[in-house]
């Protein structure tokens, strides 16, 4: 098909021309004397993307998932107890590595399209009096049903329960893209890949760990090897990496910081708002509903319910093969009930409104009762009367 294929999965996202060609570089000897020059400044301005000071940034070339088993096996011991809401498939398969890992994992099942209910949070806290939850596993961002949680709300119900547990968050589609702060939200693990927000291929585990997370590793003695923290910390003191390093992964991920710094993280932040407000007016003008509910709604990804009669999986396929745009499926519980749009990494305001209007194609393909353009003119207005 003649011209390009336009992705609008949550993820992997777009990666930048400038990102591209930044990992076009020949191979290069990982322990020569420059490399700490390009490891060293990369985990100091990833601070900057998680907002700490405090903190200390690790990248270990695996993906999110990995990410999860790091903060798991580094942080806590054998068979401890963790706490996490489940309302989506990402917090499912984070409850799942726990217990595949031996961890008790206490799970509370939260309806899709909410995020952790924080009074529930802070009662059940507040109940376990002998501090037997050593982890509250929050994801800040369910990409599966485009659902936010407050996670400035998770530590307060923390501290008002004075509750001692660690605080681990999935930031895996939320970090370098919504409002994220490790020192100032009391976060201990904070968890994200490569290919989000970061608008890099998958590969890198990206994670931040807690002077409280880290000393917790000291304790703790879960078996552990490729993924040991100590031993990430120990070579990266010196600009070196415990084994082979994607050296290509890092330049793409030293240019991806400069394309964030360089815009702000602020103005990044505020970017991605107006992605997610301009396809929130689109699903309103053609009179669907979005999986999330007032108050949860995701500025990087939006999972669009269709009517019962209609099948999400359809829209998802015609639009691929007919309009050459791929859509995130629905997953598992919402499997043929919904369809996402991600607006997350490198997106702005005219590509976004091609899936837009890409949806509203194949939605009409498929008698959806709406009106050709409404969405398309409904986002077009606000991402006029807003734009700079
Ligand atoms: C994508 C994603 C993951 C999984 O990351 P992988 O890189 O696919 O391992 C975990 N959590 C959230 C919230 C995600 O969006």
């Amino acid at each position: 098909m003649a011209g390009r294929n336009h992705l609008f999965v949550p993820g992997p996202t777009n990666c930048p021309h400038e990102v591209l060609s930044a990992m076009h570089v020949p191979m290069e000897d990982h322990r020569s004397p420059i490399f700490p020059n390009l490891l060293k400044p990369i985990l100091e301005d990833l601070k900057k993307i998680f907002r700490t000071e405090a903190g200390q940034c690790f990248t270990f070339p695996a993906t999110g998932t990995a990410g999860w088993e790091v903060a798991l096996t580094n942080c806590l011991n054998q068979g401890d107890k963790v706490l996490i809401y489940r309302f989506g498939q990402f917090g499912h398969l984070w409850a799942e590595a726990a217990r595949k890992l031996g961890f008790d994992v206490e799970i509370h099942q939260v309806e899709w399209g909410k995020g952790i209910p924080l009074d529930h949070l802070e009662a059940r806290l507040k109940d376990d009096k002998n501090h037997e939850i050593k982890a509250v596993l929050a994801t800040h961002n369910e990409t599966s049903t485009g659902v936010t949680s407050s996670i400035p709300g998770v530590r307060k119900a923390m501290d008002n329960a004075a509750h001692p547990a660690l605080l681990f968050v999935d930031g895996v589609s939320s970090i370098a893209s919504i409002d994220f702060r490790m020192d100032e939200w009391g976060v201990d693990a904070a968890i994200s890949g490569s290919q989000k927000g970061f608008m890099l291929p998958a590969g890198l585990a990206i994670l931040c760990f807690s002077q409280k997370a880290l000393a917790a590793t000291e304790s703790s003695t879960f078996p552990r090897s490729f993924f040991s923290l100590k031993d990430m910390a120990a070579s990266n003191k010196d600009g070196y990496t415990p084994y082979t390093p994607s050296t290509p992964m890092l330049h793409g991920l030293r240019k991806a910081l400069d394309l964030l710094l360089e815009e702000g993280i602020e103005n990044v932040y505020a970017r991605h708002h107006r992605l997610g407000e301009g396809v929130r007016r689109a699903v309103a003008a053609w009179g669907l509903k979005i999986c999330a509910q007032p108050g949860f709604e995701s500025d990087t990804v939006t999972a669009v319910v269709v009517p019962a009669d209609k099948d999400a999986r359809d829209v998802i396929a015609t639009a691929y093969r007919k309009y050459n745009i791929s859509l995130g499926a629905g997953l598992t519980e919402v499997s043929g009930k919904v369809f996402r749009i991600g607006h997350i990494g490198d997106m702005n305001d005219v590509s976004l409104l091609g899936a837009i209007a890409g949806v509203e194609m194949a939605m009409l393909d498929h008698g959806f009762d709406i009106k050709a353009g409404s969405g398309v003119g409904a986002a077009v207005e606000y991402y006029r009367s807003t734009a700079k």
